[in-house]
């Protein structure tokens, strides 16, 4: 026979352990790309990797100075190559209630018209544009030292890849659509919308998750706006209102569970 000594719970105490995990206290800051690898490269030499830092050190300094019970990750502070899937390990081993991957957009022609912010969910990409910027985002695995951990993201093995996410997705849907709104309202760029693809760094974050394209650094006014103090202030404070919104839907929603 075999004997147990675990504590045993009674059903209110599991509740209230499920129920912390679920508190809104960590938010993961992921600025996309570093070291190596720049990531895009703008008009005027302007470098992505620059560009998304930027917008998330204000972005958590504001969350720090506006949202005192909650923590701020980095997945980096500094400009360091950190490879995909470590990102999203990082996020999980902080507890993350919210992942947001910052990058910026480019045409491969320079300068270009295209222009605007785009906020992307984990999905698979139903539009030529869409698939071609996940690919350029997920193409900086070739600096990596093992670039086949990553599973080909096709229709076919999809469900499976992005599991992690998927119990997430409602409240991905939410604040991607928050995010697209306070573009419109705070920055001076122009919301394109919410849009689907696969990007590798949202498949491993076990939680609400979402990659902002910023903007054009291929487009000479969303270029400068992007490599400015001013623009970076505006694009991470319309990304602190639109979590502010969220934080308000998302614990609504926990406590009705
Ligand atoms: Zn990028």
């Amino acid at each position: 026979m075999i004997a147990f000594h675990n504590k045993i719970f009674d059903n209110n105490t599991i509740r209230k352990k499920e129920k912390a995990k679920w508190d809104f206290n960590v938010i993961v800051i992921d600025a996309g790309h570093g070291g190596k690898d720049s990531g895009t490269l703008g008009v005027d030499g302007i470098k992505e990797k620059d560009v998304n830092l930027g917008i998330a050190l204000k972005l958590g300094k504001e969350i720090a100075e506006k949202m005192k019970d909650v923590k701020v990750v980095y997945t980096r502070k500094t400009d360091k190559f950190i490879e995909l899937y470590r990102r999203g390990q990082i996020a999980n081993e902080a507890n993350g209630n919210l992942f947001i991957s910052i990058h910026c957009n480019a045409t491969p022609k320079k300068p270009s018209d295209a222009n605007g912010s785009e906020v992307y969910l984990l999905r698979p990409g139903r539009t030529k544009e869409a698939i071609s910027i996940a690919e350029r985002e997920n193409s900086v695995i070739s600096y990596e030292d093992n670039p086949k951990r990553y599973q080909k993201l096709t229709d076919e093995n999809f469900i499976l890849v992005s599991m992690a996410q998927s119990a997430y997705m409602r409240y991905s849907e939410k604040f991607a659509d928050l995010v697209n709104k306070e573009f419109g309202k705070d920055t001076g760029i122009e919301p394109r919308g919410v849009k689907q693809a696969g990007f590798y760094v949202l498949v491993g974050a076990s939680m609400p998750s979402v990659l902002v394209e910023a903007g054009f650094l291929s487009n000479r006014k969303d270029a400068h706006y992007l490599a400015s103090a001013k623009g970076q202030a505006s694009i991470a404070n319309a990304i602190f209102d639109a979590i502010k919104k969220f934080r308000e839907v998302y614990e609504k929603n926990i406590e009705a569970e």
